[in-house]
């Protein structure tokens, strides 16, 4: 036998469910088949009745007999209820969709293993949307604890591979499996270092297992595997970027970095400022292509990181850029390196979407001969006309706006690659990050600026905002300005702009003309417009910036000291810890001031208690890796780590930390795999490597 057969030449397949197989589930071969492992397993011991469901937080599992359905509603509230039964009491299910399907395939009178979550309805608990499986009473009490249930499709049930049809594929392959034919692919001293079962056993196990204990093993065995090989995968990737990638030398620290270092910065850098400083230093020193992610919290300083690193570029005969996400922040950027690098006499350019004709040829003219050397821009800096004479440097600020797609197309732009510095407030975990960005190496900016207080933040409803209007006042009259955020997402976008008029008008009224001046910036204005109100804002001619979050980026006004944040309940916690970044920028105390509705969903909730707790980001994104999983977290998507079949990012954290030592160790010695002892490690990586596309290239 042989594991890379066609599917369909398993007894029981065939051409039509092999190619379902195929399309729906990604299953090929045997072994695809073999790796098809369950999401989760039904424990017989644990089947409740329909008196014993005590709450809705727990999911539970029923053995119930179909007593009849009845259709009620219309439209968008029509559903099918099924009244179902055991000795104990009646519950009913519900399905809003696939009501003729369901009728049909359900048998009044047969018995069927219910799995989901009740809720309470009219002092009543229903399930809405179960899982629903048939089950052959006589049959039910033989067989292991433990039966496997398989992710599936609509299509795949109606054609009889539901999780039970799946399950008779496996148990037919397994049974069949003659023994050895699953190769060992971990080396034996790490097996029994982490006291990990062989594959085998664990493959064997893990879709039939004897017990729980064995079942633990099992899966302990299988998250370990796949995490190690992800992790090996990230680790050549890094040693071969690092080792064989040739990179500009920026040799010297010139003029120009020692200049502004020793007689120009407006003040004295951090310890954690310096250091990243000579991380840079030393990457760009050595020959090898420098690709660095900074991590440094809103307010930390990263931008004074950037200008030294540019410096560097330039006193070492190269051109630099720095792109921002944003026309705002990519002026701002312009506007505080012109004034800072002013005594040098070195000029920065400004290139955006909004560039004037002239002055964008004048740019692309003095980037190609040479002549400018130091250039801030948006998205306009990766457009193919825009050529460099010698580009050595790319620093990407906030670098979560930017895909990878645009970011490689700055690899073109010079013969040898430029040295990249990625810029990110928004802190990944550590984990996630070895994962994401493990080519990477990461420096991270763990402290702020001397003087900085923490931001008081506290979470008011609706009903208080009266109370807030007032603290806005109090605050006004210290000489500080304020901060009114409004929610902008895209599919109600014309709701939300009436929000934000309302509030506005709101605002307004409460703190009139000419007493107060109030700016509003949003996505709708004309980048002018948007550039003149805030700048009003920036001068202290405005006490109030009402805005969407536009501002969300990088924008610095160190007087304003509180930040309101309309229908907080509406952001994400990485947007918040964003937009309350905007404040506590100067040596005063700061607030920010969630305002939300009173009917808030346990996750909301949580993030809006875990904002007043802390302002720690990196333990802000851990909660968020928590709440949400690693699929909506900047960057992951083009990981792999979504395609992880049994590891969890979030939940195996412990086995990541010790899959990823091992991988570094054995990879640090022998980046090759040509060793005779990581023979085995290389042929499994050959094996899953074919057809595999290259997901690793992150940056
Ligand atoms: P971010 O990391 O969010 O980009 P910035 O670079 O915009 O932060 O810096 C935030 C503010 O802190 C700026 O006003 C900057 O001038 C100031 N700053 C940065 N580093 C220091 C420092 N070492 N000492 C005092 N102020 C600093
Ligand atoms: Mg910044």
């Amino acid at each position: 036998m042989n594991l890379l057969q066609d599917i369909a030449y398993l007894k029981g397949v065939g051409p039509a469910r092999a190619e379902l197989l195929r399309d729906e589930l990604r299953i090929f071969t045997l072994r695809d088949l073999l790796m098809y492992f369950p999401f989760r397993y039904v424990d017989k011991s644990q089947i409740t009745t329909v008196r014993n469901i005590q709450s809705e937080n727990e999911p539970v599992q029923l053995l119930l007999e179909c007593v009849g359905f009845s259709e009620v509603g219309i439209g968008r509230a029509k559903r099918l209820t099924g009244r179902f039964r055991d000795a104990s009491g009646d519950i009913e299910l519900v399905w809003f969709k696939g009501a003729s399907w369901i009728q049909k395939n359900f048998q009044i009178g047969q018995t069927y293993l219910v799995y989901g979550k009740p809720a309470l309805f009219s002092g009543r608990y229903n399930i809405l949307h179960p899982e629903v499986e048939w089950v052959e009473k006589s049959r039910w009490n033989a067989g292991n604890t433990f039966k496997p249930v398989y992710r599936t499709t609509e299509k795949c049930s109606k054609k009889g591979l539901n999780s039970n049809g799946i399950a008779q594929l496996t148990r037919t392959l397994v049974t069949q499996l003659p023994e050895h034919i699953i190769e060992e692919n971990l080396p034996a001293d790490l097996l029994s270092k982490y006291k990990l079962i062989g594959r085998e056993m664990a493959i064997r196990q893990v879709h039939f297992p004897a017990d729980i204990q064995r079942l633990e093993s099992a899966r302990r065995r299988l998250k370990f595997e796949e995490l190690f090989f992800l992790q090996i995968q990230v680790a050549r990737q890094k040693v071969s970027l690092t080792k064989d990638e040739r990179g500009v030398v920026f040799g010297k620290v010139g003029n120009f970095f020692l200049d502004f270092y020793n007689n120009h910065l407006p003040f004295e850098l951090t310890n954690a400022q310096k250091r990243v400083v000579k991380e840079i230093r030393q990457d760009v020193g050595k020959g090898f292509h420098m690709n660095r992610l900074i991590q440094g919290d809103v307010g930390s300083g990263k931008t004074i990181v950037a200008i030294l690193s540019m410096l560097l570029a330039v006193d070492n005969g190269f051109q630099a850029c720095l792109m921002a996400p944003t026309e705002i922040l990519a002026m701002q950027h312009h506007q505080s390196m012109q004034e800072l690098l002013a005594p040098l006499n070195c000029q920065v350019a400004l290139l955006t979407g909004s560039t004037k004709t002239a002055e964008r040829r004048r740019i692309h003219q003095g980037l190609l001969d040479g002549s400018i050397a130091l250039l801030v821009g948006t998205h306009a800096l990766i457009e193919p006309i825009v050529q460099f004479q010698k580009l050595g440097l790319v620093i990407i600020d906030e670098q979560h706006r930017f895909g990878v797609a645009q970011r490689a197309r700055l690899w073109e732009k010079a013969s040898i690659p430029p040295h990249i510095l990625v810029m990110t407030a928004t802190p990944i975990p550590r984990t996630l990050a070895m994962t994401v960005y493990g080519d990477l190496d990461v420096s991270v900016i763990d402290e702020l600026p001397p003087g900085r207080k923490p931001i008081q933040t506290v979470w008011r409803s609706d009903a208080r905002r009266l109370e807030v209007f007032q603290f806005m006042e109090d605050e006004i009259k210290k000489g500080r300005q304020v901060y009114v955020v409004f929610p902008l997402i895209e599919e109600s976008e014309a709701l939300d702009y009436k929000d934000l008029q309302d509030g506005y008008d709101g605002i307004s009224r409460r703190f009139p003309r000419p007493q107060y001046q109030i700016s509003i910036v949003h996505g709708r204005m004309k980048p002018d417009d948007r550039d003149y109100e805030m700048n009003l804002f920036v001068k202290k001619q405005t006490h109030i910036m009402v805005a969407t979050t536009v501002i969300e980026v990088g924008v610095n006004v160190p007087n304003a000291s509180v930040m309101v944040i309309e229908s907080a309940e509406r952001f994400g916690l990485s947007q918040l810890h964003q937009l309350r970044g905007r404040v506590g920028r100067g040596a005063d105390q700061s607030y920010c001031i969630l305002m939300t509705g009173n009917k808030l969903s346990d996750e909301s909730k949580t993030r809006m208690e875990t904002m007043v707790r802390t302002n720690d980001g990196f333990e802000i994104a851990e909660v968020d890796l928590q709440l949400r999983g690693p699929g909506d977290i900047a960057g992951t998507q083009q990981s792999g780590v979504l395609q992880l079949k049994i590891a969890d990012i979030v939940k195996d954290q412990s086995i990541l930390l010790v899959a990823r030592e091992c991988a570094l160790e054995i990879v640090e010695e022998d980046a090759t795999l040509m060793l005779e002892k990581n023979r085995m490690v290389r042929r499994y990586l050959e094996e899953i490597s074919k057809g595999n596309s290259d997901w690793s290239k992150i940056s």
